[in-house]
């Protein structure tokens, strides 16, 4: 099951022949094969070889890659020998997943917000008191949100083109909200920061101060049908008894908004010339 979700990071996809599928945060490397089914899968990530002071990579090829993160440290062991890994298809006939119909509570506020590049995502990180959910009475503050490309979950099985997670902390316990997006017209919020992560493409600058930004304009959402299930951070040290609610509204975001959150990440603009 470890394997498993970390596999599906880099999972294969039916693609067109000519097309390509890209993951943040790895080297540009494809690999095209004929699965059962004749259909021509594609795996495409992107990161700079030069980044060789990275603590993990998204590379399943690589020592620091997902299929090694639970050996590269002791006290990321979870990655490699948890229970409760996250991510995972969400399905309504799977035990794990509680299918909810009532409304989750949000009380966000608009608040001063730094974007940030990382070596593995692109990040809103709130400097100041960005409000909070409630989940089962328990107040989880919010911190930041990031952004995967392509999504880390899939919904019966199909992924889609980029995932949104918005991460809240409460004293000893952390709940994620995610949002999936599939190609299509722009998203508003990521259309504000377009020039910013231009200038994140090119390697000018990893951060930038974005002013108020309201946590509601980012999610915008209109629907309370979600998801729950208890998993794990998706990244190192993949730690558990993570509550994630990712809600079935899906948004859009425009292709070329999709490249170039892709591209900012680690600055590589290589990625702004590949088809995805
Ligand atoms: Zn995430």
């Amino acid at each position: 099951m470890v394997v498993e979700a970390r596999l599906r990071r880099c999972q294969r996809r039916r693609v067109d022949a000519s097309a390509v599928t890209e993951e943040e945060g790895g080297r540009a490397v494809m690999e095209t094969s004929t699965e059962e089914g004749g259909g021509a899968y594609a795996c495409k990530v992107c990161y700079s070889d030069t980044n060789s002071d990275e603590e993990y990579n998204y590379d399943l090829l690589s020592n620091k890659g997902p299929l090694n993160w639970g050996n590269i440290k002791e006290e990321w062991h979870l990655c490699k020998n948890g229970t409760r890994q996250s991510p995972i298809n969400l399905q309504e006939n799977r035990a794990i997943v509680v299918f909810n119909s009532s409304g989750i509570q949000r009380n966000y506020r608009p608040a001063n917000a730094n974007l940030l590049s990382t070596d593995h995502d692109i990040m809103v990180n709130w400097t100041e008191n960005a409000g909070y959910i409630l989940i089962n009475g328990t107040q989880y503050q919010l911190v930041q949100c990031h952004w995967h490309s392509p999504s880390e979950h899939t919904i019966n099985g199909i992924r889609y083109d980029l995932e949104l997670h918005l991460v809240h902390r409460s004293l000893n316990a952390v709940a994620v909200i995610g949002l999936l997006y599939h190609t299509g017209n722009p998203d508003q919020f990521l259309s504000t920061i377009e020039d910013d992560l231009t200038l994140m493409a090119a390697n000018i600058t990893n951060v930038t101060h974005l002013g108020i930004v309201d946590p509601e304009q980012i999610a915008g959402l209109t629907s309370n049908k979600y998801f729950r299930y208890n998993g794990s951070l998706t990244t190192p040290p993949c730690s558990e008894n993570v509550t994630w609610t990712v809600f079935t509204q899906q948004k859009t975001a425009g292709r070329e908004q999709i490249k170039l959150l892709r591209a900012a990440v680690n600055g590589d603009v290589s990625c702004l010339n590949l088809a995805y």
